[in-house]
């Protein structure tokens, strides 16, 4: 028996509710819509979506404070649409627990990826931080190999150092989903870091002169502007598992 995802587009501008859903519903899904903040947060309550696509200028209510409210008791995953000027209105959103984001305008492709995503995320991973991985992730000619700490081109070890190798790990963990600067930093340096993107950006520039053909045109790390990083989506060969100490690496 195939189960539809339900996933709720939470949205007040009908044509983009229309075109959103209308994608979902001939790709496997079940769409629901919802027009304002407070009939979302009810149709949360009473249909039980197992994702969310939230549009973050709604006419009664600022679409961060539902994921706000969402957040303090649920961990379903919220992709968030937001307009292309708006990067400090993305970043927030993810910190506030937003999966990912689509700037408007997006491609049908692009939401089938975003919803797909945040999906595959959902079902393998349960935490946020106790999850060790072991196995592979191959995107095209890269592959990560977590049980050896290496990233193979074409089968070659790329010769990464350890933050390097850290950074691509956490980016492979959450593979077509961005992350951004300050969860990076946090994830690699604890949690009292933070506020220096430059350590950040020198390492992804040695990561992309190590792995890209073109630094300047990127194949597999992607820059998005002003809110973080993002390695293209691929396939995950192995498990994911919860460590008992709660260690990544
Ligand atoms: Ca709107």
């Amino acid at each position: 028996m195939n189960i539809r995802e339900k996933i709720l587009v939470i949205e007040d501008e009908k044509s983009i509710s229309h075109f959103i859903s209308a994608i979902l519903n001939s790709n496997g899904y079940e769409a629901l819509q919802a027009r304002t903040g407070a009939e979302a947060l009810s149709m949360i309550s009473s249909h039980c979506p197992d994702l969310i696509i939230l549009d973050l200028g709604l006419p009664d209510m600022d679409g961060l404070e539902i994921l706000r409210q969402l957040r303090s008791w649920s961990s379903l995953p919220v992709v968030v649409v937001s307009a292309r000027s708006h990067e400090r209105e993305k970043v927030t959103a993810l910190d506030l627990g937003a999966d990912d984001y689509l700037t408007k305008p997006f491609g049908t492709d692009e939401l089938l990826a975003r919803v797909r995503t945040a999906i595959r995320h959902t079902r393998t991973a349960s935490g946020n931080d106790e999850i060790a991985q072991q196995g592979t992730y191959t995107v095209g000619e890269m592959t990560i190999d977590y049980n050896k700490h290496q990233v193979l081109m074409r089968g070659e070890n790329v010769r990464l150092t350890l933050s390097e190798f850290r950074i691509v790990a956490l980016l492979g963990k959450h593979a077509g989903k961005v992350l951004t600067y300050d969860f990076i930093i946090k994830e690699l340096w604890g949690p009292r870091a933070g506020g220096n993107n430059q350590i950040l950006r020198v390492n992804m520039a040695n990561i992309r002169r190590k792995i890209e053909k073109n630094p300047a045109e990127p194949e597999y790390l992607f820059t998005e502007v002003g809110v973080g990083y993002r390695l293209a989506e691929g396939e995950l060969n192995g498990r994911l598992q919860i460590s008992e100490k709660g260690n990544l690496f």
